[in-house]
């Protein structure tokens, strides 16, 4: 319905006292109006209108409303709406922009009526304006409030700092603070300032700040002045100058936490309304909401830290523990593996096995649990190579057929007759089937246990990989059967007591499929036994690639096997290793292979050893040894210089392979060893390391006959120097000169004995020589003719004796030995001598 009015709209006509009592209200409303005749033309504005488009009253006169209008199209958009003689009547609020004189526009919400006369007719209308620049303002705002409290990129901290930025741009003021006030100590807790301003943790006396007054009014407080207001005297003007200030307490989880304020050193140009005082009550909601989040976050980070420091020591303990216990049980399987060489009784070679498998538990246990840490600890590292998984599963089944058949378990292999090539973790892969065969084998009385493997192709170069293990046991209750997949748990509490076992091994094998890519389950009807199915999405591989190899060590479940005596020729071996147990089984088993070891119980005398006189044809180093660990000598050994460089080195340790191959740089080594030591194992890495070298050197020389300490030097000046000085100078040179001949008689003598097969005089003679040497300072001689003395009739004496090469090489260093003496005996007169008298 439209006003209807008695006059018609302008100001001539408004007359007697309805027309003073409309003009008064027109003119006095606090809202903008603008009164327009039927073609749209301004007739009228109020002073509030005037005000807000910054026109006088007599510029808009006469104007079509169109002018103050910030789009052309929205005033022809209203003119259909509303503004014209068919509009129906709407006292509904729009949104619409203007704009002002000075070409600024504005967001507002208009009430647009027609005003009508009794008949209906059409005499003009009104717009009643409100400006919503403020509100907005506010709403852009708290717009971007929210925007900046949903970001979950940032941390509860740059959120506050972000949004007192954002509060310092709303204001126009350059210092927005949050304060923490305690015990009347005001301390700057975020601060957002356009100027240098305060730091955070800057502290203030909270009488002599803005915010004591926002304490005592507990409530928004504000100054657009402060000079001219009543605190001009409070020792907060008389400190920081503020002109500006807007403040409000904030409480945090209903405590009072301190104040949000915002301050400039300017006055306001405009006071602060309503609307800012409530923003200020919003914002300071949003802020205490943040703070309250932050300290839940500070919380949880330390939570968070307590935690991974726990989780480092666990993981420190595990290393540790590791190698601790491993070390024993190494010690403890060796020397079972030593007493089951001696001759035993019916009755004690019961026991040893007894020993041996009790032992094994032990360290199937142990790797157990440092499997389960590791892969918990997401340190589980794979190592995917091409792999003929038929060969494999066929390895495996192999391994467990004897005792199988002797409890009357038949296992069925299931499988493609040709290869099947993949790329996975042959050892994982290994220990996943490892685990379900043992169970499948223990938990059926008698019968069958099947194996079944599949490939089912997917994309061109995935598959999916599937193996399943189906037994005749009594199966799993459906209610257990995701529960055995969890650590230590197992199907009731009988089972250990009737099977034994941890519950560790599904559990590990389940995270060992997910880590491959794929998962385990079963299925199982209790009473007709269980199928245990993985699934493993696999890329398949090329079949020229070599394969890994299917045989892999798998030292729980191997029998031990101990190589014979006499399996490979007998070697000089040099072994650094400090735990006693294990050096004296390393010793003892190595010496029953016909081996001859010197052993160290350190780096610092390993590198010693190996850079000394004896010539070695391999070294095996401990890892973990003191003063000099076991990298670190190979490292020394390497640097050493030609032959001793290329000695063949073997590192051993107690560590699992995955984890030292972390730690520890096996670059100088020619081989790694886990403990406990599989003596195969060692054995044929031993034969390997010291073939490769034989066949990198010269070619297949008998290693014996590769000369020690020719690295050493010819004469040792300081030990004729220390002579010298004891004895006199002039004794010194006729020594020198006599023991020069001595040495040169020696031998000759003793070349031509070892060339003519007359070894004992030979060694005699190499014997004297050695001595002789030793005690005039001549150790490259010295080591030769101790090497060439076992060569001749030591242990060491290869079937032919030394070769022409040993004897010229000796003969030559005689040679050398006795020319660098005789200089020293005489110097300038015998060389002119010798020079005068050739021959
Ligand atoms: P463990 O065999 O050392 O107890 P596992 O994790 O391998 O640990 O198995 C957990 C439990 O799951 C077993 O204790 C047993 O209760 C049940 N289980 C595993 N395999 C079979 C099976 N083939 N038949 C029946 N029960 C089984």
């Amino acid at each position: 319905m439209g006003t209807a009015v008695t006059q018609s709209p302008g100001r001539s006509h408004a007359n007697g006292i309805q027309g003073l009592l409309f003009d008064a209200l027109f003119q006095d409303m606090q809202e903008a109006a603008v009164l327009a005749d039927p073609d749209r033309r301004i007739v009228r504005t109020n002073a509030a209108a005037e005000a807000l488009f910054g026109y006088a009253a007599h510029e808009l006169a006469g104007q079509r409303t169109a002018v103050l209008y910030a789009n052309e199209d929205d005033f022809l958009e209203q003119g259909r709406r509303r503004f014209n003689p068919s509009a129906k009547p709407s006292h509904e609020g729009y949104r619409i922009a203007y704009r002002r004189k000075d070409g600024s526009t504005f967001p507002s919400e208009t009430i647009g009526s027609t005003l009508r006369d009794e008949t209906g007719a059409i005499l003009g209308y009104l717009g009643i304006v409100r400006d919503l620049s403020e509100q907005s303002r506010i709403e852009a705002c708290l717009h971007d409030l929210y925007a900046v409290s949903t970001d979950q990129q940032q941390g509860p901290t740059a959120r506050i700092d972000a949004m007192l930025a954002l509060g310092c741009d709303f204001f126009g003021l350059p210092l927005g603070i949050v304060s923490r006030i305690e015990d009347r100590v005001y301390t700057v807790a975020h601060v957002a300032a356009a100027d240098p301003g305060p730091g955070v943790g800057d502290q203030f006396d909270l009488g002599q700040t803005y915010c004591w007054h926002t304490l005592a009014a507990d409530d928004v407080v504000a100054f657009d002045h402060a000079g001219n207001s009543e605190i001009t005297g409070h020792p907060c003007y008389r400190t920081f100058q503020l002109e500006t200030y807007i403040g409000i307490p904030l409480l945090v989880d209903g405590v009072r936490h301190g104040t949000l304020n915002f301050s400039g050193w300017q006055p306001r140009s405009q006071p602060f309304s309503d609307s800012d005082r409530e923003f200020m009550r919003l914002f300071a909601r949003w802020i205490a909401f943040e703070i309250s989040a932050q300290r839940a976050f500070r919380q949880i980070e330390a939570a968070r830290a307590r935690a991974e420091a726990a989780d480092s020591t666990k993981s420190r303990f595990l290393a540790t523990m590791s190698h601790e216990l491993r070390t024993p049980i190494t010690g403890v399987l060796g020397m079972i593996d030593l007493l089951e060489t001696t001759d035993l009784q019916t009755e004690q070679a019961g026991y040893v096995r007894q020993i041996r498998e009790c032992t094994q538990g032990l360290l199937a246990l142990l790797n157990d649990v440092l499997d389960l840490s590791k892969i918990e600890a997401d340190q589980l590292s794979l190592e995917l190579v091409p792999t003929d998984v038929t060969a494999l599963v066929r390895s495996v089944v192999a391994t467990f057929s004897a005792a199988a058949a002797q409890k009357g378990v038949a296992i069925e292999v299931r499988a493609p007759a040709a290869s099947l090539l993949v790329e996975t973790d042959p050892t994982r892969l290994r220990q996943i089937l490892l685990n379900l065969l043992s169970n499948a084998v223990k938990f059926t009385p008698h019968g069958q246990v099947t194996v079944a493997l599949d490939l089912a192709e997917t994309a061109a170069a995935t598959a999916w990989l599937r193996l399943s293990v189906r037994d005749q046991g009594p199966g799993i209750p459906a209610d257990q059967q995701e529960k055995i997949f969890e650590a230590f748990q197992q199907a009731d509490p009988t089972v250990a007591r009737r099977y034994g076992g941890t519950g560790l091994g599904l559990a590990i094998s389940r995270r060992l499929a997910r880590a491959l890519d794929g998962d385990i389950s079963v299925s199982s009807v209790p009473g007709q036994g269980a199928t245990f199915s993985v699934a493993l999405s696999v890329p398949l591989v090329d079949s020229d690639i070599a394969m890994a190899p299917a045989e892999a060590s798998a030292q729980a479940h191997r029998a031990p096997a101990l190589p014979e005596p006499g399996q490979t020729r007998p070697l000089r071996l040099l072994v650094a290793e400090d735990n006693s147990v294990n050096a004296m089984l390393l010793d003892a088993m190595l010496g029953r292979l016909g081996h001859r070891v010197t052993i160290v119980g350190d780096g610092v005398a390993a590198v010693e050893e190996a850079t000394g006189l004896e010539t070695y044809d391999a070294a095996i180093f401990d890892l973990q040894m003191p003063l000099m660990d076991g990298e670190q000598a190979a490292r020394r050994i390497r640097a050493a210089g030609d032959p001793i460089s290329r000695l063949p080195i073997l590192a051993l340790t107690a560590d699992m392979v995955a984890d030292c191959a972390q730690s520890c740089d096996l670059t100088p080594f020619d081989a790694f060893l886990t403990k406990p030591i599989d003596w195969q194992h060692l054995t044929a890495t031993l034969a390997r390391v010291v073939a490769e070298r034989e066949a990198a050197e010269d070619g297949p020389t008998h290693a014996a006959q590769r000369p020690p300490g020719v690295h050493l030097p010819l004469l040792d000046r300081a030990q004729l120097d220390a002579l010298a000085v004891s004895l006199g100078e002039g004794w010194v040179k006729s020594f020198v000169g006599e023991a020069a001949q001595t040495l040169a008689d020696l031998g000759r003598a003793a070349t031509d004995d070892a060339a003519a097969g007359r070894h004992q005089t030979a060694t005699d003679h190499l014997h004297s020589l050695k001595g002789t040497a030793l005690n005039l300072g001549a150790p490259r001689l010295a080591a030769l003719a101790d090497w060439l003395g076992r060569l001749t009739d030591g242990d060491d004496r290869p079937a032919t004796g030394p070769d022409a090469a040993a004897l010229r090489l000796f003969a030559d260093t005689v040679d050398a030995t006795v020319g660098a003496l005789n200089d020293i005996a005489a110097p300038a007169e015998t060389g002119s001598e010798r020079r005068g008298h050739p021959g």
